[in-house]
């Protein structure tokens, strides 16, 4: 295209009248090229060199030719000759279009340049003018031509005109070009933005399944009131969590002084014993100022803990934390490492440690429940269970053997001359008479027997699965175990000695229910007190007729 406007010129240069016809069919189709091309730059580029190359070639043929820079100063434009005419070859158009102006594509009036003091130029009435501007700076120059002849008039005159629409419409597309860029860019942002949000959401599920995870996992876990269970349950979870091959916890047992009460998944039998702490090991008191978990490894860089750490190391504990409430260290928790083998990561530690917290406040509950449970079915001067236990418990025993069609003793006891006892030595020694008997009572009876103190100074016996015809032979060994023991001052009795009234009765031989059985068994023990005491009695029916 630009070779067309080239020979064009040259053309012109011989004949100097342009072929108008070539040049319009021309021009259309530099126009369809251009709006094809929808205003990319390379389209305005191409057209600017065009318009540099139109001037330069004009220049170089019309002398009378004036360039004039147009600006617009303090609220005037500032109308600049150019020195062109016989240097015209030598003018560098580029310096010329870096002039810039506030009011790009205002047409400058003729009045205006009429103000200009350049008198060369405002004597001239036949100037034509031609306004071009920069196409991507908006930038303003105005063509002067003086004499020209007129074939190159109407030349100018199209030119001027043609350029103009050009322009125009060069200048939408740019303007489209430019919001299309937008439009991409936006675009571009928007699916990154989507992708963010995706992601977010998805993170946002997962942290969100978690929680829910985590907050059935605690409902479960406060809802369990026996400590054994509790824990049980805890350590599947865990398992179940972190996927570890094993787990242990050992709790605080007040009996025994000791870290003692163990629980163990995935461990040997063998290796339960290991896992037991004196109430002062270094390890509760290093959990009692850092109350959170941390690795078997770390654990090794403290001091005193090297012992232990290795322990864990042994056995294949990854990780260990305290279940801490109340300001103590209630007990340890270990986990091995997963299982394929591979360590926990760090998400697993943040869940363990979540589970921990968990496990910590659901111990502090079912020990709290189990502590008041406990209490209220003891009786405190004996510590022996109270006669509310024993009302549950023979019910809860006798169902049972219904169910087995098994056998359960009851035993009454009474202290014989306990008001003698009493008044000589006072209620204080009573007391402690009543807690030595109770002690007899515990370390003779049968792992399963139940002990409970009925009231006053009476106590009875629950003797799961016994049979009335081998009653005898317990009742006695208790019997003879309470003559044989030296209480205080257990002279002052009449019989120079503290001894018990004993009655049995069985279920079911002699009666089938609470009501019933004790019923029998406090007829067994009247007959003993009425045939000279310290003896036992098994219930017979006639009893009832005296
Ligand atoms: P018996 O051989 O007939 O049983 O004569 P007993 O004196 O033991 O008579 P009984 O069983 O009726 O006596 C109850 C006495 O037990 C009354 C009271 O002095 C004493 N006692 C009951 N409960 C307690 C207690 O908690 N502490 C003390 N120190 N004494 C109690
Ligand atoms: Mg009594
Ligand atoms: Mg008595």
């Amino acid at each position: 295209m630009l070779d067309w406007f080239r020979n064009l010129f040259a053309t012109r240069q011989k004949h100097s009248l342009p072929d108008l016809a070539a040049f319009y069919e021309a021009s259309d189709r530099l126009l369809a090229a251009v709006e094809k091309d929808l205003g990319s730059r390379a389209a305005i580029k191409f057209f600017e060199s065009l318009i540099f190359q139109y001037l330069q070639d004009l220049m170089k043929q019309i002398q009378d030719l004036q360039i004039v820079k147009v600006s617009f100063e303090n609220n005037r434009y500032k109308i600049e000759s150019l020195p062109v005419g016989s240097s015209a070859q030598h003018l560098d158009l580029k310096n010329i279009l870096r002039i810039s102006d506030t009011e790009p594509v205002r047409r400058v009036r003729r009045e205006e340049f009429l103000l200009l003091p350049d008198q060369k130029l405002v004597g001239g009435l036949n100037i034509r003018e031609a306004l071009v501007v920069h196409l991507t700076t908006g930038e303003v120059y105005f063509l002067h031509f003086r004499n020209l002849h007129p074939e190159t008039e109407n030349l100018v005159l199209f030119l001027e005109f043609y350029f103009k629409g050009l322009r125009t419409k060069l200048k939408q597309n740019l303007r489209l070009n430019e919001l299309d860029q937008f439009s991409r860019d936006l675009r571009k942002n928007l699916d990154e933005n989507i992708r963010h949000l995706r992601e977010t959401e998805r993170s946002l599920k997962k942290r969100s399944y978690e929680i829910h995870n985590i907050l059935e996992i605690s409902n479960e876990l406060y809802s369990i009131l026996n400590v054994n269970q509790l824990i049980n349950s805890a350590l599947l979870t865990i398992v179940g969590q972190l996927g570890c091959q094993k787990v242990f916890a050992v709790l605080y047992d007040p009996l025994t002084r000791k870290y003692s009460r163990k629980f163990m998944k995935g461990f040997n039998k063998e290796d339960h014993i290991v896992f037991e702490f004196e109430v002062d090991h270094p390890l509760a008191a290093f959990f009692a100022e850092q109350h959170s978990g941390l690795t078997t490894d770390r654990l090794g860089n403290e001091p005193g803990l090297e012992t232990a750490a290795r322990l864990f190391e042994k056995y294949g504990v990854e990780q260990v934390a305290p279940i801490y409430y109340s300001d103590r260290v209630k007990g340890i928790v270990g986990v091995g490492s997963k299982l394929h083998g591979q360590p926990l990561d760090y998400a697993d530690q943040e869940m363990f440690s979540i589970l921990i917290n968990i496990i910590s406040i659901s111990l502090s509950n079912a020990q709290t429940y189990e502590d008041v449970k406990q209490m209220s079915f003891t009786d405190a001067m004996t510590n022996l269970n109270n006669y509310r236990y024993f009302e549950d418990r023979l019910n809860e025993e006798l169902f049972r053997a219904q169910r087995n069609k098994g056998d359960v003793g009851l035993i009454m006891i009474d202290i014989d001359f306990f008001k003698n006892y009493n008044d000589t030595l006072g209620h204080q020694a009573g007391d402690d008479a009543l807690r030595a008997l109770s002690m007899v009572l515990k370390n003779t009876v049968r792992e399963d027997d139940i002990v409970n103190r009925y009231g006053g100074e009476e106590f009875c016996i629950i003797m799961p699965g016994m049979a009335k015809s081998v009653m005898y032979i317990m009742a006695e060994r208790i019997r003879e175990n309470v003559e044989k023991h030296v209480f205080y001052k257990e002279h002052v009795q009449p019989a120079g000695k503290l001894t018990i009234s004993l009655g049995g009765a069985s279920y079911p031989m002699d009666a089938r229910d609470f009501d019933g059985l004790v019923h029998c068994s406090d007829k067994a023990l009247y007959a003993s007190k009425k045939n000279g005491r310290n003896r036992f009695t098994l219930y017979d029916v006639n009893f009832e007729n005296n």
